[in-house]
């Protein structure tokens, strides 16, 4: 008999963050709204946005009819030396929406987003002939997972494997509640001279757990950061297009940051594509006779015209059916489970920022990745119809905007299941 994809998927494929003796994987043949189908006919709400990806829901036909279009016209073409209106458009379309931003660099994901950041950060004082090198970042943070965004991310079981080729870091805490003070000590002590840029993910840490703090607190940070001459990298990469409630975190922040990394959520989660913008004055220092100056990077499928179609075309989206209206409505729901958890025996804390709900779960032993609750959790929750991934011990529902409230409804009896068993 033939085979079915599952069983060919075991035989041929090897699956990102997956143990190889224990590799099923559900075959996804179908998305409609906030929802995946497989092979059998079930369904699942998929609340974690296909890893935080998908924004107005899955195969969402404006989208999908834009870059039908665009593909019959130019697929794609080399990115220098040459341009297209797609990436022309996009580009302008984002600086709408930073004014302190002048430069958009187009990469391929998250990761590279974030290389590219770090590169700039560092090719810019070199360029003006300061060659720091010192980096600061948050304690638990994740910034992918090529050399130089793990290097700047927390080390865990998920860079143990390459501890001695990571370049040092300065981690500071993170500024969630009661820890402001020590935060900002940490940053003071720490910068320096030789301190080239301070990398963060605003308002929430999401790989590191979703660990959340107040934008008013970053704001302290950066101001001090903008003080001392140092480049502040703002990783929007999960928190960019309306999880924290608003377009982007750092829109609840008073200081602006230097540079934005952009992904995930960019084109709506149909296509793979990053971005990171930059300031004037970060512009500046490649803007030269000096060729030698020139900012060496670049992919294959920079600017990919297919991959900024579709982010044009969730932009519009967003404008057209307002859908920061409907982010503040999952808010609004959050914040009541937030209520109902926060007194839950099985919880050590309860927490929410915009459409974003997490839930620290007690468990015996490890609270970190490998925690056996994980396997638990994974296991429960595609029986119920449900896509939730957890973080260690934090299970946490981040969902397309289009979720119904049925669905959300779904998952939070679903949860409320889970616990009892527990
Ligand atoms: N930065 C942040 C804040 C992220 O959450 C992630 C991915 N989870 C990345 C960067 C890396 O993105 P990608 O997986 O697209 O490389």
């Amino acid at each position: 008999m033939a085979k079915t994809i599952s069983e060919r998927d075991k035989n041929s494929v090897w699956h990102p963050f997956t143990p190889q003796l224990s590799n099923e994987a559900i075959t996804i043949v179908r998305g409609d709204g906030a929802l995946l189908f497989d092979e059998n006919g079930n369904s699942y709400v998929d609340a974690i946005s296909s890893w935080w990806v998908n924004v107005h829901g899955h195969a969402h036909a404006h989208i999908a009819k834009k870059i039908s279009e665009q593909a019959n016209i130019l697929e794609h073409s080399l990115f220098s030396g040459f341009t297209h209106k797609p990436g022309v458009e996009l580009a302008e379309k984002l600086l709408s929406q930073f004014p302190q931003m002048k430069k958009v660099f187009y990469s391929d994901d998250g990761s590279t987003s974030v290389e590219v950041a770090l590169k700039m950060a560092l090719q810019y004082w070199r360029n003006k002939g300061k060659a720091k090198t010192k980096i600061i970042a948050f304690e638990n943070g994740y910034h992918g997972d090529t050399f130089g965004s793990m290097s700047v991310g927390a080390r865990t079981i998920f860079t143990n494997a390459f501890e001695e080729l990571l370049f040092d870091v300065i981690a500071i805490p993170v500024p969630v509640k009661g820890n402001e003070k020590r935060s900002i000590d940490a940053l003071k002590n720490y910068m320096d001279e030789n301190t080239a840029a301070f990398i963060f993910e605003p308002m929430i840490q999401g790989a590191g757990g979703m660990v959340m703090y107040d934008a008013s607190a970053l704001d302290e940070l950066v101001w001090r950061c903008m003080e001392k001459n140092i480049i502040t990298i703002a990783d929007e990469v999960m928190t960019g297009f309306g999880r924290t409630g608003k377009m982007f975190a750092t829109d609840h922040c008073e200081t602006k940051p230097d540079i934005i990394c952009l992904s995930k959520g960019l084109t709506g989660g149909f296509l793979p594509l990053g971005a990171t913008l930059c300031t004037e004055e970060i512009h500046s220092a490649f803007r030269t006779d000096d060729k030698s100056k020139t900012f060496f990077h670049g992919h294959s499928y920079t600017g990919n015209p297919l991959a900024c179609t579709a982010a044009l075309a969730s932009l519009e989206i967003f404008e057209k059916e307002n859908t920061l209206k409907r982010v503040g409505e999952i808010a609004a729901v959050f914040s009541e489970w937030v209520k109902e958890f926060s007194v839950h025996p099985e919880i050590i804390s309860a927490r929410s920022c915009g459409a974003v709900f997490a839930l620290e779960l007690k468990t015996e032993g490890k609270t970190e990745y490998l925690n056996p609750i994980a396997e638990k959790v994974n296991e429960f929750f595609p029986k119920q119809g449900i896509i939730l991934r957890p973080l260690g011990n934090v299970i946490y529902v981040l969902p397309p905007y289009c979720i119904t409230d049925e669905q959300l409804g779904n998952i939070i009896g679903a949860i409320r299941g889970f616990l009892t068993l527990n």
